[in-house]
């Protein structure tokens, strides 16, 4: 069987490996860029968090989630990991169930695969974009530039839109839709949020924890906890990136509500200014010791209150005490895709048999990762989801149980 496999990211990756393990299979993987896995080098700030031991499908979203489930149990992330270690890769679990490789560098996981795909019956073809595929009566006739090939069975892993300098693109959206498939709206997530509360500009760099609520026309749209980073723009960070996820894409009044002390009570944290209040120490220095100098002074401008100014009264410390606990920031747009770390949106999984990634629609078509419906919260579930995937559709077109 010869297997023809479009996109030499994570989940192509893991499809051409899976499928070439019966060695009469022929697998060919086609990849645009000048190399394969661009995007997986660059993930988790270049540490790749590849995957999370809690990967279950209440951390999935897309318009029927439950579709992950199949590949999630399948190739579940302990068995992905061993997965791995057959491969040569040593990881490190965090407490938080987030892994990343033990050498700490993303290229350790591109350079275990990429060594993989160095087998006989895998042909790796870099620099080959694929613009047409077309059904035969036996197996797909793809083309790329001038050359075409024919294929028994195809795997669309071309991945989704988000990331577009790192080779995000349409491309397997219209390759699919040209063979039948739909497609729902795509939106940025995992993605930094805009907001025009000119403090961002002060606060820029600043990174602090905190819990954040997304609120919309002041009722709790989502929350999380963990790190927020400042930019001049907006909000970033991890605990961002986590609530991100099609906010500001219905109208309305969107805002952020940041507690910067989570585990301290307000009355607590109020006792401690009445004592500093008490001392005599000046608005600047007020929540020294307690939050990064720089928010501490941006939050008692925000209630207005001076630098110099040490006569505060309870109002004006019980108002510090409420821009601590509950700042709220205007939200404006998310980034756009090349901003975004994954793609909400995609191809429509009830057109896919769950069990095998194969399509309903076109017999001998399969896809996986992220150009399909399905994408994962910020923490190695996008990259969980695509190995379990690529996995999976791998092994169903190349007829291994
Ligand atoms: C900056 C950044 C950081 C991230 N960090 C993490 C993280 O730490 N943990 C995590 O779980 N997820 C992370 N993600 C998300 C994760 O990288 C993706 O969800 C995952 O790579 C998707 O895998 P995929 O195989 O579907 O697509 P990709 O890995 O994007 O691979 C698709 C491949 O197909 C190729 N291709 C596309 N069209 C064609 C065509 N027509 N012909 C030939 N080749 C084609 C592309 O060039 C690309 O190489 C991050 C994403 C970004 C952008």
């Amino acid at each position: 069987m010869v297997i023809g496999i479009i996109g030499g990211g994570a989940s192509g990756m893991a499809a051409a490996i899976a499928a070439s393990e019966n060695t009469e299979n022929q697998i060919v993987l086609l990849e645009r860029q000048a190399r394969v896995g661009r995007k997986l080098q660059a993930t988790g700030n270049g540490r790749c968090n590849l995957s999370n031991l809690y990967a279950l499908e209440g951390r999935y979203h897309g318009d029927d989630p439950s579709f992950a489930s199949c590949a999630l149990k399948t190739f579940p992330p302990e068995e992905t990991l061993q997965w791995f270690r057959n491969l040569g890769l040593f990881t490190v679990t965090e407490p938080s169930g987030k892994v990343y490789p033990y050498s700490d560098h993303a290229n350790s996981v591109v350079d275990v695969l990429r060594l993989q795909l160095n087998k006989d019956n895998i042909q790796l073809r870099c620099g080959c974009e694929v613009q047409k595929i077309k059904k035969q009566e036996q197996g797909f006739c793809v083309q790329c530039g001038d050359e075409s090939f024919m294929f028994d069975k195809v795997i669309i892993a071309c991945g989704g839109l988000a990331g577009t300098k790192l080779g995000g693109s349409m491309s397997g959206y219209q390759l699919l839709r040209s063979l039948g498939h739909h497609c729902t709206r795509l939106r940025p997530a995992l993605v930094q949020i805009k907001s025009d509360w000119s403090g961002c500009v002060s606060l820029k760099g600043v990174r602090t924890n905190c819990k954040a609520e997304i609120l919309h026309n002041g009722k709790i749209y989502a929350q999380s906890a963990g790190e927020l980073q400042f930019t001049d723009y907006g909000l970033s960070g991890p605990v961002i990136f986590e609530i991100s996820r099609d906010v500001c894409q219905q109208p309305g009044v969107w805002c952020c509500k940041l507690d910067f002390l989570p585990d301290v009570k307000e009355e607590e944290l109020h006792k401690e200014l009445q004592r500093r209040g008490d001392a005599g120490i000046s608005a600047e220095d007020l929540l020294t010791g307690i939050l990064h100098n720089r928010l501490g002074r941006v939050l008692c401008g925000a209630v207005g209150i001076r630098g110099n100014q040490s006569d505060l009264s309870d109002y004006d410390l019980r108002n510090v005490c409420r821009a601590v606990k509950g700042f709220e920031v205007t939200l404006t747009e998310t980034m756009g895709m090349d901003s975004a770390q994954v793609t909400a949106g995609g191809i429509v999984t009830r057109e896919f048999e769950e069990k095998t990634m194969e399509s309903k629609l076109v017999p001998g078509l399969y896809a996986c990762g992220e150009v399909l419906d399905i994408d994962g919260d910020c923490g190695g579930y996008n990259l969980q989801w695509a190995w379990s995937s690529g996995l999976l559709a791998g092994k169903s077109a190349g007829g291994i149980p």
